[in-house]
């Protein structure tokens, strides 16, 4: 349920309002607009007492959420979310580069693939040390290892880190070294690692799972939200389609769609979503251009030698151009490089 309160309400009213929903047994969540304070009252909408809440003076209206999803609806929060993550803005005028390896696999790897996404305008660093990789024969990335290369990666550079989890029992430990957690495509619907990522203060990078809809990808965000960590990132990485040219279906559409469901910011991984790189930049451009928050790129300072992902990854070169070619297709539709 949403509860606008009238203009006038102070800082009383609205904690009076909240303390009456929390009586009802329901969790208040405050949003300040411009021009009015909205209450939502998350839980058993069975608990709530309508018409009281209608017969408070302060409040102007009271109207039910009809979507399954709650916090992270744009009738909930009708203005776009803000993230600062260690300075690097999310979700405004300003486009995130997120660049990197698909995989941690060495000292010189990660510090020289850091520092050239670095010089070429990246504003955080990717990398896996935990890896979901489909044959359990294959390299599984370095652990905890590979989360202190990050980390002296991001000490040369100050580019923050984003790094997956894949287990409820990793959250802590990663949660240490990461700026960002990544969920993986694989584990959108796990919704234990999502209660558990959404217990700690990390911001959280949501990958849409591979044959995910757009309402799944947004309960999934629910459930982080709704275990009170709201600084959620949402992720189109392509999903399966019969095309068999490429490695997933770039979704564009759900950029644009998604936008009028919710106030979170969405990214585009145009690496996974075509698994070639000479798809990588072009997809990247489309992305921009149809309204993504910005971009999380393979890059790797030697593909033809990478452990994982080396045929969908960008080298610094590659990546330095597509950055170059970026910014008039950024600034034509009103956002900044
Ligand atoms: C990744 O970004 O490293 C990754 C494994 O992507 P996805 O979960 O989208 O497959
Ligand atoms: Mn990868």
């Amino acid at each position: 349920m949403i509860v606008v309160l009238k203009p006038e309400a102070a800082e009383k009213d609205i904690e009076f309002v909240s303390e009456k929903i929390r009586k009802m047994g329901l969790k208040p969540h405050v949003s300040k607009g411009e021009e009015r304070t909205i209450i939502g009252a998350i839980g058993d909408e069975a608990l709530i007492k309508e018409d009281q809440l209608r017969a408070l003076r302060i409040v102007e209206k009271v109207m039910p959420i009809l979507k399954p999803y709650k916090l992270v609806s744009r009738e909930f929060k009708p203005r776009d979310t803000l993230l600062n993550i260690g300075g690097v803005e999310i979700g405004g005028k300003k486009l995130v580069i997120i660049a990197g390896p698909c995989s941690v696999e060495s000292r010189e790897q990660i510090i020289l693939t850091a520092k050239e996404v670095k010089k070429a305008g990246a504003s955080m660093l990717r990398g896996g040390a935990f890896k979901p990789r489909t044959s359990p024969y294959t390299f599984q990335g370095l652990g905890e290892e590979g989360l202190k290369l990050l980390q002296e990666a991001k000490k040369e550079t100050g580019l923050p880190i984003v790094t997956e989890v894949m287990d409820t029992g990793d959250v802590s430990l990663i949660a240490k070294y990461a700026d960002v957690l990544q969920i993986g495509a694989r584990n959108m619907q796990n919704f234990q690692l999502l209660k558990a990522v959404g217990k700690v203060k990390k911001p959280v990078l949501l990958k849409r799972g591979m044959s995910a809809t757009l309402k799944e990808l947004l309960m999934s965000a629910e459930y982080i939200m709704s275990e009170g960590n709201h600084e959620v990132i949402l992720c189109e990485r392509g999903i399966r389609t019969f095309v068999e040219y490429s490695r997933n279906t770039l979704d564009l559409n759900i950029v644009p769609e998604i936008k009028k469901h919710t106030h979170l910011p969405i990214l585009v991984d145009p690496s996974h979503g075509t698994g070639k790189y000479d798809l990588v930049s072009p997809m990247s451009k489309a992305a921009v251009a149809c309204g993504a928050d910005g971009l999380i790129i393979e890059v790797h300072n030697n593909p033809e030698e990478a452990i994982s992902d080396g045929d969908q990854s960008l080298t610094p070169k590659n990546f330095a151009q597509l950055m170059k070619e970026l910014k008039p297709v950024a600034e034509a539709v009103g956002r900044k490089l």
